[in-house]
């Protein structure tokens, strides 16, 4: 590669100047760890506080121009410093949030005392994503004083109860957002040693189904017969989302494809903890119906507990169903595709109601171009492997809030955690030796970007 924006020397340079860094990187994200910044209403908001100044701190003594914004939701940190006069500049996206721990007695060390065990750094946050914000420092510390382009840090307060007032922060700080290139770094890597950038993720519309048969209930031993409950006639309509094969049937929603990844159903079953004998469900590869294909469902219902059940026609039932998409899906074209499904397929005259309960868009990268050049670049440095491109089933409202404000950026999603990082469940974990790759790659991307003709 004699075109190479940067020399051998000058990458493996960077290598040993971010394992340099590794013991103060470390400390630092233990102490970030040890704030329990659970955002969710119910827990302490000052430590959301704290961890804002903290994350605050952090990035000033970087040199880096910082202020804590607050729209309405929780606290996020906005951090600038310019870079050589006509570089690009890259913002860095993380949050400082976390999800709540759970309870105590699942973990095998306290949430929020982080623990390294067999290599890796157990912790509440360890990885999602107090991790993605050293990895941010670490690109920073990795050119101290030589910055090869311009840098600002978006570390978000609320990325775990949705996001609510991002779009308000966009709004009136996004001119102090903007950049030539975004790096997101809360998603994933493939596996241990097998980077990926993540291209695509799924939309999500989430509806209400009510259905009303009687004006009150009665009993079921006089009038059950002729007449229809309507629990029995919202599982019928419940029943006609998907078809024999367990593919979704609401004609109208897109299907997308996945990359052309190794997936098979042992690592499936493995991972999901799907039951012996139990079948898995629809067509096309693993990954399309993981990542690119719609799924339906039904996540609640309202009607009488078994406990409390009597014999009684039920006279109104509701369910709400979570609806995946593909990644390119207009969520509005989908819930009208949805409300057209329950018109047309719920049984015998009876009454139904549905409304959105909540929307997000996914997300369809246009992954091409020099800056995702740089940065595949940028991860073999690291790896020593090329990344894949790898699909996410979950939705990330972020991505697209960030896509739609600043659509001439490329948007990179990146990420610290692997298959065994249990983000969000008990015994979340770092792969400290993952965790350095990733400190090297963005250090790496950080050179490139600043090096690439301009
Ligand atoms: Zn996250």
């Amino acid at each position: 590669m004699t075109d190479d924006v940067l020399t051998p020397d000058q990458i493996s340079a960077l290598k040993t100047t971010v394992a340099g860094l590794m013991p103060g990187l470390r400390k630092d994200l233990e102490d970030l760890t040890r704030i329990p910044s659970v955002s969710l209403d119910a827990f302490d908001q000052a430590q959301v506080e704290a961890s804002a100044e903290a994350t605050a701190a952090l990035l000033r003594a970087e040199g880096l121009e910082v202020e804590i914004v607050r729209e309405g939701g929780r606290p996020a940190v906005i951090g600038h410093i310019d870079g050589p006069q006509g570089a690009p500049t890259v913002m860095l996206y993380a949050h400082h949030d976390v999800q709540p721990p759970g309870a105590d007695e699942d973990w095998d060390s306290p949430p929020f005392e982080p623990t390294e065990r067999d290599g890796r750094l157990y912790g509440r946050g360890a990885a999602d994503d107090k991790a993605g914000i050293m990895a941010h420092l670490a690109a920073l510390r990795a050119h101290t004083g030589q910055l090869p382009v311009g840098v600002t840090v978006f570390v978000e307060g609320e990325e775990e109860i949705g996001s609510d007032s991002l779009a308000t922060i966009l709004e009136r700080h996004g001119d102090r957002l903007r950049a030539d290139a975004i790096v997101l770094a809360d998603s994933t890597n493939w596996a241990l040693g097998e980077p990926a950038l993540t291209t695509t993720l799924r939309g999500l519309i989430r509806v209400v189904v009510t259905v009303t048969t009687l004006d009150h209930g009665i009993h079921s031993g006089m009038f059950g017969g002729p007449v229809p409950d309507a629990l029995t006639t919202l599982v019928r309509l419940l029943a006609t989302f998907h078809d024999e094969a367990g593919d979704v049937a609401v004609q109208g929603l897109k299907s997308g494809h996945a990359a052309d990844l190794e997936f098979g159903e042992d690592r499936l079953r493995e991972e999901s903890g799907l039951l012996d004998g139990v079948g898995v469900i629809g067509t096309g590869s693993l990954l399309d119906r993981m990542w690119a294909k719609p799924t339906a469902t039904v996540i609640g219902l309202d009607a009488p507990s078994v406990a409390k059940s009597s014999n009684t026609l039920v006279p109104t039932a509701s369910a709400k169903v979570s609806i995946r998409l593909a990644p390119d899906e207009v969520p509005l074209d989908a819930y009208a595709a949805v409300q057209r499904h329950i018109e047309a397929h719920t049984p015998w005259g009876a009454k139904v109601e549905v409304h959105l309960d909540d929307q997000g868009a996914g997300f369809d990268a246009d992954a091409t171009g020099p800056v995702y050049d740089q940065a595949r670049a940028a991860f073999t440095d690291a790896w020593g492997v090329e990344p894949v491109d790898i699909g996410v089933g979950g939705s990330i409202p972020f991505v697209a809030a960030f896509a739609e404000k600043f659509p001439q950026a490329a948007i990179l999603v990146t990420g610290v955690e692997d298959p065994d990082t249990r983000a969000h469940g008990a015994n979340e974990s770092l792969h400290l030796g993952e965790f350095e790759k990733v400190c090297v790659a963005e250090a790496v991307l950080l050179a490139r970007l600043g090096a690439m003709k301009r």
